[in-house]
């Protein structure tokens, strides 16, 4: 895709639609004609009722006028709706490849931008171009087509008729796009300040909770005058242009219409033309105002629409570095081996790593108990497994290969993942557990949750299934988000499980229930247990202590706690084991 020009890149996405493409065109030029031919209609009209003809001749031409009219009207609904078709048709392809190949990046490369940024790249750029190919096509071919066929049938009758028509036109539309550019950057300025206060109230709304107990709202409402008194200043400023640009363009407009009022009269007293070609003359004209307007109009839509494709291009000429592998024909299940063999890694090249010459092994069914301060690199451990970043030098091992040998859907299927904070959907509790997978049936998630003990949760839910979930999981408790991850888990039946343990504490009950959905969805695979309480780390085969990124301390649980001097039997005595006091709520992400 890189490689690919503008045009390339368009061409790609309007091929398929040549068809639609063809009619629009025709419907555009019939839909032109037939506007031409209306005044036609009535200039011959005063002719005949300036000759004194029959009446007969009259009626006839009314009926004729009235059916032109008629076939415009639905000619004129017909482009627009193929025009916004074809445009939505091809932008939605784009759209979606976007989107796609934006998924596919790097999780660093996510990290670097902002959600709002993705959505004004994938949507507002592309909305910007479905203008462009509907309404831009539409009005700018369709208002030249206008002019230029106004001017020749002019032209025919009277030259002279036909030079001024072509003098006003190239001067208003010189003048109006004179006029135009000057409302442009202000426009540009109000339309960012805007954006800058719609994030600032999106922002702080998402944190009301956070304000509010910090006391923080007049601080934040302050902030809010401030803001809002920018845009409203910028505001003022935009509309005090664009009204001084709409009245001296009123002006123009009337003043080419008493020009060509003039011309056409002058050449009517003249006899040069008949009085139905003083009026095609004068209708002529009123006919140019809209696809004058639009003109000048559509030629910043050009540049944001030209601006579009650029971001496009450079959104797809990014390549993720983490590729898939080679496709190995593999079939592994049950429990996983997983080693770590020498690793170091660092988020930024050069920079100091967060994990150094990391070396361990986990056998099929062993669960580990991960220790360490909070910031040692436990979550980063998590997500090397899941290649969501490459490791620096070394390799991380599944099953015996190189997670770089594998395919990301197989090494992702076979891993299974319990985050610290889980995300969760606006939509029901059954594509919250299935991630909309239809292909997991109602019968397979009642047995999850069977099995992991949940049944007694799930009969609350006031809708079993159907319950829906508000966005961010509002309305669940952290261990119930917490519940509904394990079921997750336990329906991709993974060979290896992460349990990164949120740090916030749990009431008893809930701890109770998680304690045995962990138990269940261990049952059979190996596993990591990232703890922040040492109770946890209670079924753990191994204990692996880390600090700085490396590891301190590893070992079989038992031994280390028969071990006195083992940092683990510490941990144990200094009493972490059990509820930890309010008074030191540090100490409980420090085990
Ligand atoms: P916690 O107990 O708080 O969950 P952790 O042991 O899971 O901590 P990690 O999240 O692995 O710690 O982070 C290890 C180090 O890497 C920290 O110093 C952190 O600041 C840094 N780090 C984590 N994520 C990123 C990132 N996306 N980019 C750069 N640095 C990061
Ligand atoms: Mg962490």
């Amino acid at each position: 895709m890189s490689a690919k020009t503008n045009r390339a890149l368009l061409r790609t996405y309007l091929r398929p639609e040549w068809l639609r493409f063809t009619v629009l065109t025709i419907l555009l030029i019939s839909g032109i004609a037939l506007q031409l031919v209306g005044p036609q209609i009535l200039s011959i009209f005063i002719n005949t009722v300036s000759a004194d003809g029959a009446v007969a001749t009259l009626k006839w031409l009314g009926m004729v006028y009235l059916v032109v009219a008629g076939v415009n009207l639905a000619v004129g609904v017909a482009t627009t709706y193929l025009g916004q078709d074809v445009g939505w048709r091809t932008t939605n392809a784009l759209r979606a490849d976007l989107a796609s190949h934006a998924l596919r990046q790097d999780i660093a490369f996510h990290h670097l931008r902002t959600p709002g940024e993705f959505i004004e790249r994938i949507d507002g750029d592309l909305t910007a171009l479905a203008n462009f190919f509907s309404v831009f096509i539409i009005n700018v071919l369709g208002s030249a087509l206008l002019l230029a066929g106004a001017i020749v049938l002019i032209w025919l009758i009277d030259w002279r008729a036909g030079l001024a028509l072509g003098g006003y036109v190239v001067l208003t539309l010189g003048a109006l796009l004179v006029l135009r550019h000057f409302a442009v950057p202000a426009g540009v300025l109000e339309r960012e300040s805007s954006a800058t206060f719609l994030g600032f109230l999106e922002e702080r709304v998402a944190g009301i909770e956070d304000i509010r107990a910090n006391g923080a709202g007049h601080y934040v409402l302050r902030r809010f005058y401030e803001v809002l008194r920018l845009w409203y200043h910028r505001s003022i400023g935009v509309w005090m242009r664009r009204s001084v640009i709409w009245s001296t363009t009123t002006m123009l407009f009337a003043l080419g219409y008493s020009l060509m009022l003039g011309v056409a009269a002058a050449l009517y007293f003249d006899r040069a033309i008949s009085l139905g070609a003083a009026y095609l003359l004068f209708q002529y004209t009123l006919m140019m105002q809209r696809p004058l307007d639009l003109l000048t109009q559509q030629f910043q839509e050009l540049q944001r629409s030209l601006a579009s494709i650029v971001r496009a291009r450079e959104l797809f000429a990014f390549q993720p570095t983490i590729r898939d592998g080679p496709a190995l024909p593999r079939h592994v299940a049950g429990a996983a081996s997983m080693t770590f063999d020498h690793v170091t890694f660092a988020y930024r090249k050069g920079e100091k790593p967060v994990l150094s010459d990391l070396d361990f092994s986990l056998s099929p069914g062993e669960i580990l108990g991960l220790l360490g301060r909070t910031g040692s690199g436990k979550t980063t451990i998590s997500r090397l497994l899941f290649r969501l970043y490459e490791v620096e030098t070394g390799a991380v091992l599944l099953d015996g290969v190189d997670v770089r040998q594998l395919r990301l859907g197989d090494l992702r299927r076979r891993v299974g993942l319990v985050t610290q904070d889980v995300q969760l959907f606006h939509a029901t509790i059954r594509d919250n557990l299935t991630f909309f997978d239809p292909a997991i049936s109602d019968d397979q998630i009642h047995q999850a949750i069977a099995t992991l003990g949940l049944t007694d949760w799930f009969m609350r839910l006031p809708r079993g299934l159907d319950s829906e979930v508000s966005s961010g999981g509002g309305g669940l408790s952290a261990g119930e988000a917490q519940l509904i991850a394990f079921v997750r888990v336990f329906l991709r039946d993974p060979g290896l499980v992460i349990l990164d343990e949120p740090s916030a504490r749990l009431d008893p009950a809930t701890e109770a229930l998680i304690e045995r959905g962990v138990a269940a969805l261990l049952r059979g695979r190996t596993a990591i247990i990232i703890a922040h309480r040492l109770g946890t780390v209670r079924r753990a085969d191994t204990i692996m202590v880390l600090d700085h990124g490396a590891i301190v301390e590893f070992g079989p649980r038992q031994s280390l706690v028969d071990d006195p001097t083992s940092r683990f039997a510490e941990l144990l005595r200094v009493g972490l084991d059990e509820p930890v006091s309010a008074a030191a709520p540090s100490a409980e992400v420090n085990v």
